[in-house]
């Protein structure tokens, strides 16, 4: 779908991610940051060339084009946004099943090695940005990127995401990154999504 862009729905209630993400930190998240993200967006794009694209093609069409710089960090936003809302669900989380299970197995050395690692990546961007798991070239890999870059104009193809800016936790951990990852990725983690983005991968 072309500008403008909505704001698109949430896949739960916002309060559907209790305890481990509050009703308040959904409301100015998705509400305040990923809303201001697409409205900006959408003011930037108006006119220009870029109006008539797909969300991912501006993303893919600005990244690493520093003339459009201000476009690319608020589409990277607006899709990297909806990427990670899409990634986790109610009751989630757990160990997975099905194809990635056999992945995570076979290419990260399993389910715990998984979680040391995607916590790892989480913690150790420095300042703002995402933690992803992403297949690149038929191997899976942990990734991190910075503000509002992500894998998705490179070979590597998005599995998983975690927003790692302050924004996304402080409300509810203050500067306990880690304990805020760990309650996402354990028990939010839509693997039912995974698997589907995985098998269109
Ligand atoms: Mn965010």
């Amino acid at each position: 779908m072309p500008a403008p862009f909505a704001l698109p729905a949430l896949p739960w209630p916002e309060s559907a991610l209790e305890p481990i993400i509050s009703t308040r930190t959904i409301e100015f998240h998705y509400g305040k940051h990923h809303k201001t993200y697409v409205d900006i967006l959408n003011k930037l794009i108006e006119g220009t060339d870029l109006a008539d694209l797909a969300l991912i093609e501006i993303v893919r069409r600005t990244a690493k084009d520093a003339d459009r710089t201000k476009v690319f960090n608020n589409a990277g936003q607006s899709w990297n946004h909806t990427f990670f809302w899409e990634s986790m669900k109610p009751q989630g989380g757990g160990k997975p099943h099905g194809k990635i299970a056999e992945l995570i197995d076979a290419d990260l050395g399993g389910y715990e090695k998984f979680i040391e690692e995607f916590l790892e990546a989480g913690t150790t961007q420095f300042g703002s940005g995402w933690a992803w798991l992403v297949i690149d070239k038929g191997k899976l890999a942990i990734t991190k990127t910075p503000n509002g870059e992500s894998p998705i104009y490179t070979t590597a193809v998005p599995l998983l995401t975690v927003d790692v800016w302050e924004h996304a936790y402080y409300l509810d951990y203050q500067n306990r990154r880690k304990d805020y990852i760990s309650g996402v990725i354990e028990n939010l983690t839509d693997w039912d999504r995974v698997n589907a983005r995985l098998a269109a991968a």
